[in-house]
């Protein structure tokens, strides 16, 4: 029973028990006030719509002096009321003059949660359990409905899709993640701390000398679970960052799909032994994994490139497509025919990008083209960020 407008997203609720202290308790008794108020003037006058009761609102205001958002939200509570009223009496059914009784507030605009806590109007603030944080996680709340013992928070299903204009492409080295995107900007994070924690515990186990099988399979699995939590908590880190600079930026984000990866890693790697058991450690999986659902919790779009659309993409010439490159010095490669100096992971990345913008051709020719244009009108002032 309620006036607002209908949402075409799925909605969810999730209901903690609550008791109001004194200040709430009063508010909820007002809120009935005014819902009760425009429930008369409804009766009275035959108007079922929110938007009738401009006057009424007026008054509202300036005799309980509440945030407008409240006395919105009570009108339109009000609203329902008298439309569902009408609609009895239509069916000639017999109905008795409305009035609410138990206390509540219900409240939708000025709604949001912040460290744990929900903000609402008039100050108003509810501490959420644990588990209603993690039910909603970082859905939208859209209302909030509190009683006498309850606080019912409904939430909708699906992120707000970001409308995207460009594309955040990223190319996952062993020591760095390196991005390009169509402003012109590549971006380097240094991740050599995130291959460097196996190798640590790795020298640490191949340090026990014990006989004992039992004794070293513990203590294994006990410098195991370290592990596991330390690079966890490191690729948190990472992927949040990656996936909040492409919702600021509305870009989509491109990264080649495991299979892609799985081979330029074979490739690249079978130097030393330490150098594969670092390889083995590598959490590319977990990576990507990790930017897939984060992505997909802040409707940022995730474009996944199979090898096949990223083949080459470190040997071709980002600049000029052509196949002459050589390595220049450590890292560097040049191109023998445009003459470009390109870092090996800034020339990889920006082919993903390249690959990134075909892929999206193929759907939204217009936008991708725009996308081409101020991606390459940009090539030269290109902005280099390290670190
Ligand atoms: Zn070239």
């Amino acid at each position: 029973m309620s006036g607002d407008e209908e949402e075409s997203v799925p909605i969810l609720t999730v209901v903690q028990a609550y008791s109001p202290d004194i200040k709430v308790q009063r508010l909820m008794q007002q809120f009935r006030g005014m819902v009760n108020y425009i429930i008369r003037a409804g009766v009275r006058s035959g108007k079922t719509d929110r938007r009738e009761f401009g006057e009424e609102r007026r008054y509202l205001r300036s005799a309980y002096r509440l945030e407008s958002s409240l006395v919105q939200s009570a009108i339109g509570h009000a609203a329902g009321i008298l439309k569902l009223r009408k609609e009895a009496l239509k069916a000639g059914q017999e109905v008795k003059e409305p009035y609410c009784r138990r206390l509540f507030l219900k409240a939708s605009d000025g709604v949001r949660i912040r460290e744990g806590i929900l903000d609402m109007p008039e100050c108003m603030r509810v501490p959420l359990t644990e588990r209603t944080l993690e039910v909603i996680g970082s859905h939208e709340v859209k209302q909030v409905t509190l009683t006498a013992n309850k606080c019912c928070i409904s939430y909708s299903l699906e992120p707000e899709p970001i409308p995207t204009y460009g594309v955040l492409a990223l190319d996952l080295n062993l020591r760095n993640v390196t991005m390009a995107d169509t402003k012109g900007s590549i971006i380097r994070l240094d991740i050599a701390r995130l291959a460097d924690i196996p190798m640590t515990y790795r020298d640490v186990q191949s340090r026990f000398t014990r006989n004992d099988n039992r004794i070293r399979e513990e203590l294994y699995q006990k410098y195991g679970d370290l592990e596991r939590r330390r690079v966890n908590s490191e690729l948190h880190k990472l992927t949040h960052a990656v996936v909040e600079y492409a919702a600021e930026n509305n870009f989509a984000i491109a990264v080649e799909d495991l299979n892609g990866l799985r081979e330029r890693f074979t490739r690249e790697s079978g130097k030393t032994e330490r150098y594969r058991a670092m390889m083995n450690h590598w959490r590319y999986g977990e990576i990507l994994r990790q930017i897939a659902y984060k992505s997909e919790c802040e409707g940022v779009e995730l474009i996944q490139l199979n090898s096949h659309e990223t083949a080459g993409t470190s040997s071709r010439c980002s600049s000029c497509g052509c196949d002459f490159l050589v390595e220049e010095s450590y890292r560097t490669l040049k191109c023998l025919k445009c003459e470009l100096v390109i870092d090996r992971d800034e020339n990889a990345a920006k082919n993903i990008l390249a690959g990134a913008l075909r892929h999206r051709a193929v759907g939204r020719p217009e936008e991708a083209m725009r996308e081409h244009e101020s991606a390459s009108s940009k090539v030269d002032g290109r902005q280099v960020r390290h670190g």
